[in-house]
C-alpha cells in the first residue's frame, strides 16, 4: 500500500500520511489513530505501541488510561478518581465540532488535588 492509498482511505490525506511516515508527526489523535488503524486493518493499539514518543514521558499504560478515562466521562461516569493521586477529579464534556463539522463531544477533567489535567 502506498501512502497515496492510505490517505485516500484513512480519510487523513496524503500529505499527512507522508508527514506520519517520515516522524514529522509521531503523536496521532486518537481519532487519528483510528481511522489509520481501521485503514490499515489493525487495531488502534497496535499503532499506538509503534508511534514515537520522543519527547513526551507518557507511557503507553498512561495514554490508554488517559483514554479509557475519558471514554468513561463521555459514558456519563463523574465519580472518577484522579490516575496520578487518587483524588477527587472535576470531569465536564465540552461540545465541539469536528474538522468536518460533526458535532463531537470531548471529555474534560481536572484534579482538585494535583496538576492532572484531561482534555
Ligand atoms: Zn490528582
Amino acid at each position: 500500500m502506498t501512502a497515496r492509498d492510505l490517505g485516500k482511505l484513512s480519510r487523513l490525506g496524503i500529505i499527512r500520511v507522508e508527514e506520519i511516515e517520515a516522524g514529522m508527526e509521531t503523536w496521532l489523535s486518537s481519532t487519528d489513530r483510528q481511522l489509520l488503524a481501521k485503514a490499515l486493518s489493525v487495531e488502534p493499539r497496535v499503532l499506538l505501541e509503534v508511534e514515537a514518543r520522543p519527547n513526551l514521558e507518557e507511557s503507553v499504560a498512561q495514554r490508554l488510561e488517559r483514554e479509557s478515562l475519558g471514554e468513561a466521562i463521555l459514558e456519563g461516569a463523574r465519580d472518577l478518581e484522579c490516575p496520578e493521586c487518587g483524588g477527587t477529579l472535576k470531569c465536564s464534556i465540552q461540545e465541539g465540532y469536528d474538522i468536518e463539522g460533526k458535532p463531537v463531544a470531548f471529555a474534560k477533567a481536572f484534579c482538585v488535588s494535583c496538576p492532572f489535567v484531561l482534555r
